[in-house]
């Protein structure tokens, strides 16, 4: 059910069951979140949703739903998409740190009166126990590591793969980079850093963030701050260990005012929205 550009499912079709046009939905995805009001939105005959995936991960879990991958082309292409497939409902499901296809379906929206649906996740909120050095950008969390001593320590790395050179870059050649990532690191390590891949995907439990962190002498970990459930374990193995976090704030997106902060909320969200005669397209 891939696809570059238009939705697989045929627009015109109406869901058996149904004497209405269904409600077009694009979600923009890439977050568990997404996956799970995909998931949920799949099996109701009331809806035909497009999955759209930017394409960084090689192999992304397929979807119930009709999935494009790729970029829209800025703000102007969403815009474009938008009206071609007529689309009643726009969700911005992205993740926290993906703050420019978030403002392109803020500005998207706008020029074409869709509505708008941002699911926002909250940021993990700091404890009383935590040792957190909270940074703006990876760039200062690459600079906050000179402040860990001068003795080498194994360092784990979770902000992803793109900015992976960026932070490797920058931060002090003494430490062993312990690198989990979905896609493989070759070609973001710079020569002389001592970088260890863990090709691994979330969900992961305590248990296994506390076995790893024990297993591999973890010293410092270093993340963005995603927010969620899905890599929250991480967090709490720190606490529970006492180990030193550098951790990114999320980027400003945004704000959009129907937004909700889990896929239960986006699809009740959706349901009321669906019931309004007034947001349907057209109307
Ligand atoms: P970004 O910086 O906000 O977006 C860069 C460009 O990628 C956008 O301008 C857009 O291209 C394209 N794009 C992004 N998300 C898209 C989507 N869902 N569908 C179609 N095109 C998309 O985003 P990013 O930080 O590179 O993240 C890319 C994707 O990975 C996001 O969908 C996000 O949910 C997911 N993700 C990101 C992170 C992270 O840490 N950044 C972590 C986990 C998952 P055009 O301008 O050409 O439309």
């Amino acid at each position: 059910m891939l696809s570059q550009g238009a939705p697989t499912a045929s627009l015109d079709s109406v869901s058996a069951g149904t004497d209405k046009d269904p409600m077009r939905i694009l979600v923009l995805g890439g977050t568990a979140e997404a996956s799970a009001l995909i998931g949920a939105l799949a099996g109701m005959p009331e809806h035909e949703v497009t999955l759209s995936l930017a394409g960084r991960t090689s192999s992304p879990r397929l979807a119930p739903v009709a999935m494009r991958v790729g970029g829209f082309g800025g703000s102007d292409g969403l815009a474009g998409w938008l009206r071609e497939t007529r689309t009643d409902l726009l969700v911005d499901a992205t993740h926290p740190f993906a703050a420019t296809i978030s403002a392109n379906a803020f500005r998207a929206a706008a020029a074409t009166g869709v509505p708008l649906l941002a699911l926002r996740r909250p940021a993990w909120r700091r404890h009383a126990c935590d040792r957190w050095t909270d940074v703006a950008t990876i760039a200062e969390a690459a600079a906050a590591m000179a402040g860990f001593g001068e003795a080498p320590l194994s360092v784990l790395v979770t902000i992803g793969r793109q900015e992976l050179a960026a932070f490797l870059g920058a931060a002090p050649r003494r430490h062993a980079y312990l690198v989990r990532a979905i896609e493989p690191i070759a070609g973001a390590v710079p020569p002389g850093i001592d970088a260890i891949e863990i090709r691994d995907r979330g969900p992961f439990s305590l248990a296994a963030e506390e076995a790893l962190m024990r297993e591999r002498a973890v010293g410092v970990l270093v993340t963005k701050n995603a927010g969620g459930g899905a890599t929250a374990p991480k967090i709490e193995a720190a606490r529970g260990l006492g180990l030193p976090v550098v951790i990114v704030r999320q980027p400003s997106k945004p704000d959009v005012s129907a937004t909700v902060a889990t896929s239960e909320q986006a699809l009740a969200w959706i349901a009321v929205h669906q019931a309004s005669p007034s947001t349907k397209r057209g109307v």
